[in-house]
């Protein structure tokens, strides 16, 4: 289920097993960005609103998969810690560099939409992001018996390098039969090491400008010096080290978000032993162009349209940067799974500078998260148009309007 909550990603699986009434249920991401426009405190109350309508009070959830720490994939964990009880939930494991500069380019964002009067470093963000002990500080923030477990990056030599395979007893706690027996989820998440490249030489520059010939260091030690200048309230440059470094990020990422890491799951089965049953209920098609986001009426959908397919599996992707790391996804940590995805979500809310087009090539639901009135500007008109040009279907888009929920049921198909 992808859940209306805008800009942000709140995606949910449950399962339903047959021999007990126990539902397993998992959670990929659960956030929405608060300091977009409109109140904060009123887009929380909304998510919360959205996460109690979906888990009772108690209910538990098997695992959570936090594609990455920012605000509008994490901001309900402590909501739905509080109401749920989480067994497990994986994240991707940073380096030091990545997590001090995505630490840098949050405090800084704060510090610019606030007028630097606030830096963010209350916020589950900051609070995650403040020592590289991450699964340590997210336990302690979220008061949790949850076991938390870092995923290394593809490519690392250490353990668990080509990402993690739960399945069996790995994922559910009890026996589930049939249809769900080979159910696996996979998890990746690759380093975007060339927006690290991007940002280094242009970081350097602003350093060597305010840091007093501070920068031999090595260069974690450089943005370390940066957070916490640009975290003393009494430093006298703090606003101009503020604007210049939300520069370097917007210049050479092109984007206000620096996304390092995002963790990658595939959901579906290896064998479903034929066509399946498959319900997909989308009460509303929305299309969101640059001006404002509109239903299609050639496009909306009946209410619940049945099926059958093969391709049960689904690609969760969070904010991973396809464009630049296709291969990755593709040949390296998906081939096996490719041809089963049945529904995949389009990377970092449509933007054009994550998106691959090979996407286009996925005879796949496609589900792109975007608040409506966003100041992105997500889904990128650029992406929109690779789908009208390419004669395909657009991407079904779940804004926080109610009706733009996007499910899909499974079920085995009767015998006889
Ligand atoms: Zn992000
Ligand atoms: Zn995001």
């Amino acid at each position: 289920m992808f859940l209306p909550v805008g800009q942000g990603a709140f995606y949910c699986e449950r399962f339903k097993c047959s021999c007990s009434d126990r539902t397993m249920n998992f959670v990929y991401d659960c956030g929405v960005l608060l300091r977009d426009c409109g109140s904060p405190d009123v887009k929380l109350k909304w998510l919360e609103n959205v996460i109690d309508s979906v888990f009772r009070e108690g209910e538990t959830i098997d695992a959570v998969f936090i594609s990455h720490l920012h605000e509008d994939h994490i901001s309900g964990l402590r909501h739905l810690a509080r109401r749920c009880s989480i067994r497990k939930i994986y994240l991707p494991s940073l380096d030091q560099e990545s997590r001090l500069l995505m630490l840098l380019n949050y405090v800084t964002k704060n510090l610019k939409s606030t007028n630097c009067n606030n830096d963010g470093m209350d916020d589950l963000t900051g609070q995650v992001l403040a020592s590289d002990d991450l699964s340590g500080n997210l336990q302690r923030q979220l008061n949790a018996d949850a076991q938390v477990i870092p995923v290394r990056e593809h490519g690392d030599s250490n353990e668990g390098a080509k990402g993690l395979e739960l399945r069996g007893s790995g994922l559910f706690k009890e026996n589930v039969e049939g249809l769900f027996s080979d159910w696996k989820y996979k998890l990746f998440c690759i380093k975007d090491d060339n927006a690290v490249r991007k940002v280094r030489t242009d970081l350097l520059a602003v350093a060597r400008k305010y840091l007093d010939g501070k920068v031999d260091g090595d260069f974690p030690e450089v943005v370390a010096e940066l957070v916490r200048r640009v975290c003393n309230h009494d430093n006298t440059h703090r606003q101009d080290i503020v604007d210049e470094i939300c520069k370097v990020y917007q210049d050479t990422i092109g984007g206000a978000h620096f996304n390092t890491h995002s963790l990658v799951v595939y959901s579906g089965c290896d064998n479903s032993n034929g066509a399946l049953n498959v319900k997909m209920c989308c009460p509303l098609f929305v299309t969101c162009l640059p001006n404002g986001c509109i239903n299609l009426p050639p496009y909306r959908s009946p209410y619940c349209f049945p099926y059958s397919s093969n391709k049960v599996g689904c690609l969760y992707t969070g904010d991973f940067n396809a464009k630049d790391y296709w291969s990755d996804l593709h040949d390296s940590n998906c081939k096996k799974e490719w041809n089963t995805i049945g529904c995949v979500q389009i990377p970092h809310h449509g933007s054009n500078g994550s998106y691959h087009d090979d996407f286009l090539e996925m005879e796949a639901w496609h589900v792109i998260s975007a608040g409506l009135g966003n100041k992105y500007k997500h889904p990128s008109l650029g992406v929109l148009e690779r789908y009208y040009n390419g004669k395909k279907p657009f991407p079904i888009v779940v804004t926080q309007e109610p009706r733009s929920i996007a499910g899909w049921h499974i079920y085995p198909k009767k015998h006889g």
